[in-house]
């Protein structure tokens, strides 16, 4: 199994100075690259491969000394990652989608460089990287598996972290269980479960939107290209780091604790990305945090061996989970009230029991179709 571990690292002034160099020349590369395939397909309409890109870096070196300076598998990983995103874009255009071009990337689009097999020695909480120098890391659990890449990265306050994607990762054993649960995401409650346990909305976002919006204020009314905007801007970004991170503390323990307790988890299949588009600031943040939630389970229970199931969530909230009739509510009534058959249960908890339904009987029949055919 693959995974990725990623640990916050400290770097001496040195060591920061050519890390920085190092990102410089591989976004200048990037860039280089974009432009190389795009005026080449201008002039005969054929375009370069990835392969061709890779195998004039060693001319590229000679002309120009400073790329000498950035491993070769570094200046190599450039050239992949242009390719993925040119990938990317031809698959979503296939698809009928209407993608954006690959994009030059300025100064603070570009983050990350990635090492392979060479250029890298671990020895304890020392990353020694080549022609670089030696970064120590936070190793706040340890790595697992077999190292295939490490990646440099500095975030938008300018932190370093160096993450390392293994392969081989051995599986976490949890408690044999044969428990299913199914779980509805909502507004007012962060999650309730179909046993009716809730899950509530982390408080502390409360505090930070506050703090996000007195800082954004500020930023809004410093003149741009000042230094005073500049700072302005660093502080917003540290604002949203708190966030984020206070954020993916409480999903990783509210994702651990299901993924421990349950075999099968069944969740709703939500379209995330467009529900986030125009929405008010705390709407949008708690709804990436769904996204991000039910992404940490779905690793989560591929690590452990546990099984996360979506299903269509149409109807989840509306029908009855007792005698399955429709009882139309709106977003306002939290109580689930049935005429039909007298249930009187919390509205979420209802479509908690839904979802799970759902889901187990989207087993039985594909199994059951298996079986007979
Ligand atoms: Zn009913």
């Amino acid at each position: 199994m693959r995974r990725t571990f990623q640990y916050s690292a400290k770097l001496s002034k040195n060591v920061e100075v050519c890390c920085s160099a190092s990102l410089e020349q591989c976004r200048i590369l990037y860039n280089l690259a974009l432009e190389q395939k795009i005026s080449i397909y201008k002039q005969s309409k054929k375009s370069i491969s990835c392969y061709d890109q890779m195998n004039q870096l060693s001319e590229l070196k000679e002309a120009f000394p400073e790329f000498a300076q950035v491993g070769s598998q570094c200046l190599q990983d450039v050239i992949e990652r242009l390719d993925k995103a040119y990938q990317a874009f031809f698959k979503r255009v296939k698809h009928g989608g209407t993608p954006g071009f690959p994009r030059f990337k300025s100064k603070d689009r570009y983050n990350s460089f990635t090492l392979k097999q060479s250029g890298w020695k671990l020895e304890g909480r020392y990353l020694h990287l080549a022609k670089i120098g030696r970064l120590k890391l936070f190793l706040s659990r340890p790595i697992e598996g077999k190292i295939k890449t490490v990646t440099i990265y500095r975030n938008s306050t300018g932190k370093w972290f160096v993450s390392f994607s293994c392969d081989e990762v051995p599986k976490k054993q949890f408690s044999e269980t044969t428990k299913e649960i199914g779980l509805d995401v909502g507004i007012k409650s962060f999650l309730v479960d179909s046993e009716g346990n809730k899950v509530n909305n982390p408080m502390f976002l409360k505090k930070f939107l506050k703090e996000l919006r007195v800082k954004q204020r500020k930023l809004s009314r410093r003149v741009k290209g000042s230094n005073r905007r500049k700072e302005a801007r660093l502080q917003v970004a540290k604002t949203y780091e708190k966030i984020n991170n206070q954020r993916k503390d409480y999903l990783h323990k509210v994702a651990n604790h299901y993924i421990e307790n349950n075999k099968k988890i069944y969740i709703e299949n939500l379209q995330i990305n467009n529900m986030i588009k125009n929405r008010h600031l705390s709407r949008s943040i708690q709804d990436s945090s769904w996204g991000q939630f039910f992404q940490m389970l779905s690793y989560k229970a591929e690590e452990a061996g546990r099984e996360v199931v979506k299903v269509n969530p149409n109807v989840t909230s509306q029908r009855c989970s007792a005698c399955g009739e429709k009882v139309q509510k709106t977003l306002a009534e939290r109580i689930h009230c049935c005429p039909y058959c007298g249930l009187v249960l919390d509205r979420d908890h209802n479509a908690a029991i839904n979802i799970l339904g759902l889901g187990q009987s989207l087993y039985t029949t594909t199994y059951g179709a298996l079986a007979n055919a």
